[in-house]
């Protein structure tokens, strides 16, 4: 249905606009939302395991990602066919800094005897390494959400090979704009496209990427049988951001860099998790690892009732969870109860303009006027 074999010659922005698209005389330039249940006898079948419209997403993240993509209904419902694939009892390590729902789903699971939880601190590889004896999976997320921990996906997967053990990195954060696991050896990447690959916070959408068919077919399944197979409307609009997806990348994170250097230098801000920062723990190794240090920051204000406060004075700045969207929009994070810092405040920062962002953030933090911003109006 499309022309996607010639791929591997182009570049990583081509792929992004070019892969998934329709070809043939007189065929559409997208692949539109098919609103179909089911279909005629001879291609596609029956909506629930697969159309047309989530065959062009999954064409498109594929080549972004290097592997096999399959759609998913949720973030969520993308990391439980993960871990529904495991043998019952099984034993799962997953790094102490990953997303709460999945870390829930995780215990949730523990607590029905489906599997073993175990958690490691991944930034420590002897112990990573001592904690994948007997382990049937590494689930890792870098950079973490909210305290942007960087993990070395390569030597975790060099770790997990050697012990035999299937290394799943959550990539949401990073996007295939700025960091591939698979090339590092990881087994499955999991993505949240409600995030930065939807891009306009207006979708909920998943995906899995897998290094081949033969790894892809157990996912389908699980995505078939649970039925969590994306609407046609998501994954119309899932491509249509990931087009978009290098140039938002790109325009967010510059914004991000700044307003964390300012952010560091601001007498109210105790302390900035910002891989992009020279004095970050990350720093060095995402400089090595990531084409870019990505637009999500968490700071931290001195109490939670500070966070509330300066979140509650925020005008551009919309107050609300979730992430990866064109607006910049912030929250404290603590209120999930996922052991974050009382007073920190995660940032996904936008693509507005960058002294508009700063203006907001300045003012709500009851900035020293003018500092790095000579323009702040009050
Ligand atoms: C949001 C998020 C998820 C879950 O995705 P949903 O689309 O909300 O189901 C998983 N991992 C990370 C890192 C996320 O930020």
């Amino acid at each position: 249905m499309s022309n996607d074999e010639g791929y591997a010659g182009w570049s990583f922005d081509t792929r992004a606009v070019a892969v998934g698209r329709p070809t043939g005389a007189g065929a559409p330039l997208n692949t539109p939302p098919v609103f179909a249940s089911s279909f005629r006898e001879g291609g596609n079948d029956y909506a629930r395991f697969g159309t047309p419209t989530c065959d062009a997403f999954e064409a498109a993240l594929g080549a972004l990602e290097g592997g096999v993509a399959v759609g998913f209904a949720t973030g969520m419902a993308a990391c439980a066919a993960v871990l529904e694939d495991l043998p019952s009892g099984a034993r799962v390590v997953a790094a102490a800094n990953i997303y709460h729902g999945a870390r829930t789903l995780m215990r949730d699971m523990e607590e029905r005897g489906r599997l073993v939880l175990d958690t490691v601190d991944a930034t420590d590889l002897t112990a990573a390494r001592a904690s994948l004896a007997g382990a049937a999976m590494l689930w890792l997320e870098s950079p973490s959400n909210p305290l942007l921990q960087v993990l070395d996906l390569e030597a975790l997967c060099r770790l997990g090979k050697e012990a035999g053990v299937p290394v799943v990195v959550d990539s949401t954060f990073a996007t295939p704009v700025l960091q591939n696991p698979l090339a590092h050896g990881a087994a499955a990447v999991v993505h949240s496209a409600t995030k930065y690959i939807g891009g306009h916070s207006d979708l909920m959408m998943g995906a899995v990427v897998v290094p081949d068919e033969e790894a892809a077919e157990p996912v389908r399944r699980r995505r078939t049988f649970h039925g969590a197979m994306p609407g046609a409307m998501e994954a119309f609009l899932a491509l249509r951001g990931l087009r978009t997806l290098p140039l938002r990348i790109k325009a967010a994170q510059q914004n991000a860099m700044v307003i964390a250097g300012r952010l560091a230098e601001h007498p109210a801000v105790t302390s900035v998790f910002y891989p992009g920062l020279p004095g970050d723990p990350g720093h060095e190794l995402a400089s090595r690892q990531m084409r870019g240090f990505g637009a999500m920051l968490s700071f931290c204000v001195e109490s939670e009732d500070r966070a509330d406060e300066v979140l509650a004075r925020t005008r551009l700045i919309v107050m609300a969870t979730s992430l990866g969207g064109v607006e910049s929009t912030a929250e404290r994070r603590n209120r999930w109860n996922e052991g974050a810092p009382t007073g920190l405040i995660r940032l996904s920062v936008g693509i507005e303009a960058v002294e508009d962002i700063w203006r907001d953030l300045g003012t709500a933090l009851g900035q020293p006027r003018g500092l790095g911003d000579r323009s702040a109006p009050e």
